[in-house]
Formats: structure tokens, C-alpha cells, sequence
């Protein structure tokens, strides 16, 4: 269950016995890799508290902002699993995602109803298909 920011941070200046638990920058390469999630964050939404000062793995809610302004709450997982997080040139937010609702119709996806029993069940005589699913993402 993810925390909030208060919340987290006091855990951790009890466990580390640190009013300090990480210092500024502690994190600085790991955020690196992420430019638009460091853009959307501000410490003047999150108790001051630099993204660097929070491991990326941290299950911690934190208040980000859009370029547009809004601004939302998620985890680090959550905002590195976002197209923002992977696209390095786009970054994502709900409500500019709802804003900008996809108007092309996608593909429809095969139906995935081939499920197969493990064992037993004789099938009447059927090949077997044998089902390979790529969850490859084409993006
Ligand atoms: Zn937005």
C-alpha cells in the first residue's frame, strides 16, 4: 500500500533516526533516466522534498504537474510505467490523456478463447493449436 508523502518520509526519518533520511541528490542518476518525470515533479507539492531525496522504487504517493498545469497523484511505479516514463519526449498526465481521447479505432485483437485444459480431456481428434502470444509492445 503506497503512502503519503508525509507518512513515508516520517517512517523514514524514525528508521534511519535521520530528520534527513536521504539526502538531496541520492538519487539524482537514477531520476536521470526519466527527464519528463523530473519536469512534472515539484518539491513545493511534495513537503519540499526533491525527487532525488526518493528511491524510484519508493511506494510512495507523489503530487506531479503536467505542462498544462494539472496536477495528479501517482507512485513512482506507476509514473515510470506511463508512456512519459518510456517515451522520454512525451510526457503523460490523466487529464491531459482524457483530454486528447484517441479518435483512430484500433484493430480489434483476436480473441484470446483458445484456452486448452493443462491435462486430461481427450480433444476429438483435433490438433492441436499451438497459440503463441507476443505481448510485445510496438510503440
Ligand atoms: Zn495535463
Amino acid at each position: 500500500m503506497p503512502e503519503n508523502i508525509e507518512a513515508w518520509w516520517e517512517r523514514r526519518q524514525r528508521s534511519k533516526e535521520r530528520a534527513v533520511p536521504y539526502p538531496v541528490g541520492s538519487y539524482r542518476e537514477e531520476w536521470a533516466m526519466y527527464p519528463m518525470l523530473v519536469r512534472q515533479y515539484h518539491p513545493d507539492l511534495n513537503r519540499m522534498i526533491t525527487l532525488t531525496q526518493i528511491p524510484p522504487a519508493a511506494d510512495v504517493y507523489l503530487t506531479w504537474q503536467c505542462d498544462a498545469g494539472h496536477l495528479f497523484v501517482a507512485t513512482p511505479e506507476e509514473q515510470r510505467s506511463r508512456p512519459g516514463g518510456r517515451r522520454r519526449r512525451s510526457a503523460w498526465c490523466p487529464v491531459c490523456a482524457d483530454l486528447a481521447a484517441p479518435r483512430r479505432i484500433r484493430p480489434a485483437e483476436p480473441p484470446a478463447s483458445a484456452s486448452a485444459p493443462a491435462t486430461g480431456r481427450p480433444t476429438a481428434g483435433g490438433p492441436r493449436a499451438a497459440t503463441r502470444s507476443s505481448t510485445a509492445c510496438s510503440g
